[in-house]
C-alpha cells in the first residue's frame, strides 16, 4: 500500500534555529515506526534549508525549496538553483504553489520547465494546481485544473513519480476548507486525468486550510493520497496531529 504524504509548506516563516527546533520536537514525538505508513515532506524557507538539512541527517523526513529557478545557473540575480539544493541534500521541490502563480507570476511554462529540470536531477517535484472563487463559482474547476495539468505536464517524462497537489485558492489560509465531496469529485476526476495521461506513478494531495479536526474525513476521500499544510504545519505539535490521520 502507498504511504499517505503529510507535507508541510511553511512559506515565508521560521529562522533557521526556529525551523531547527520544530524539527527536534518533531522527531522527539515519533519513532521509526510513525514512518512505515507515511511520507514527511517539509518546505522550509531557502535559507532555513541548509539548516534543517544539517539537524535531520539520517532523519526520514524530506526537506526540499518552496521555488526554484528553471534554469540552473546564470545571470539571474536573486534566484535559487536546484542543482545547490540537491546539492545541500534536498530530496523534494515545491512547483507552482497559488501565491507563486499570482503574486510572482509564474506561469505554467516555467512551470513546465522546472518539472522537467527536478526530474532530471532526480528531485520530486510536488506540483500545485487549483481554482480561484470566481472560477468556481463559474463551474470552471475541473476545466482550470485540467489546463493547468495539460501545460504543466507537457513532455513530462511519465514514468518519473510526481506528486499533484490540488489546492483550490479560496481555500488556501482562509480557514475556508473543501467540502468532502467538492474534494471527491476533483480528486475523482484528477486521477482520471493523470491516468489517461499515462502516469505511472502520482499522487494526489490536497490542501487548503487542513486542520487536525477536518484531516480525519479528508484523508478517507478516494484518492486523496495525504495533504499540503501550510498554517497547521508551522506547530509541530498540530503538524503531528494532522499526520495521525494517516495512522
Ligand atoms: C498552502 O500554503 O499550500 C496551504 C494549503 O495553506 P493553508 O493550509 O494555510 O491553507
Amino acid at each position: 500500500m502507498l504511504k499517505k504524504i503529510f507535507a508541510a509548506n511553511w512559506k515565508l516563516n521560521k529562522t533557521p534555529a526556529e525551523s531547527k527546533l520544530f524539527i527536534k520536537e518533531f522527531n522527539s514525538e515519533t519513532t521509526q515506526d510513525f514512518f512505515s505508513n507515511k511520507e514527511i515532506f517539509i518546505f522550509p524557507q531557502n535559507f532555513s534549508l541548509d539548516a534543517v538539512l544539517t539537524e535531520s541527517a539520517n532523519s526520514n523526513i524530506l526537506f526540499g525549496p518552496q521555488q526554484i529557478c528553471s534554469d540552473i545557473k546564470g545571470a539571474f540575480t536573486g534566484e535559487n538553483s536546484l542543482v545547490l539544493a540537491k546539492n545541500i541534500g534536498s530530496k523534494i521541490v515545491l512547483i507552482g504553489h497559488s501565491e507563486r502563480r499570482q503574486l510572482f507570476h509564474e506561469n505554467n511554462y516555467e512551470i513546465n520547465k522546472k518539472i522537467k529540470l527536478s526530474h532530471e536531477l532526480n528531485i520530486l517535484p510536488v506540483l500545485c494546481i487549483g481554482e480561484s472563487l470566481v472560477e468556481r463559482k463559474e463551474n470552471k474547476t475541473l476545466d482550470v485544473c485540467f489546463e493547468q495539468l495539460d501545460q504543466a505536464l507537457l513532455n513530462i517524462d511519465r514514468e518519473q513519480r510526481i506528486i499533484i497537489a490540488y489546492e483550490p485558492v479560496w481555500a488556501i489560509g482562509t480557514g475556508l476548507v473543501a467540502s468532502l465531496d467538492q474534494v471527491k469529485t476533483v480528486h475523482a476526476e484528477l486521477y482520471k486525468k493523470m491516468t489517461d495521461l499515462k502516469f505511472k506513478n502520482f499522487q494526489l494531495l490536497y490542501g487548503g486550510s487542513v486542520k487536525a479536526d477536518n484531516a480525519k474525513d479528508l484523508i478517507l476521500v478516494p484518492h486523496v493520497d495525504g495533504f499540503l499544510i501550510g498554517g497547521a504545519s508551522l506547530e509541530a505539535i498540530s503538524f503531528l496531529e494532522i499526520c495521525k490521520s494517516g495512522n
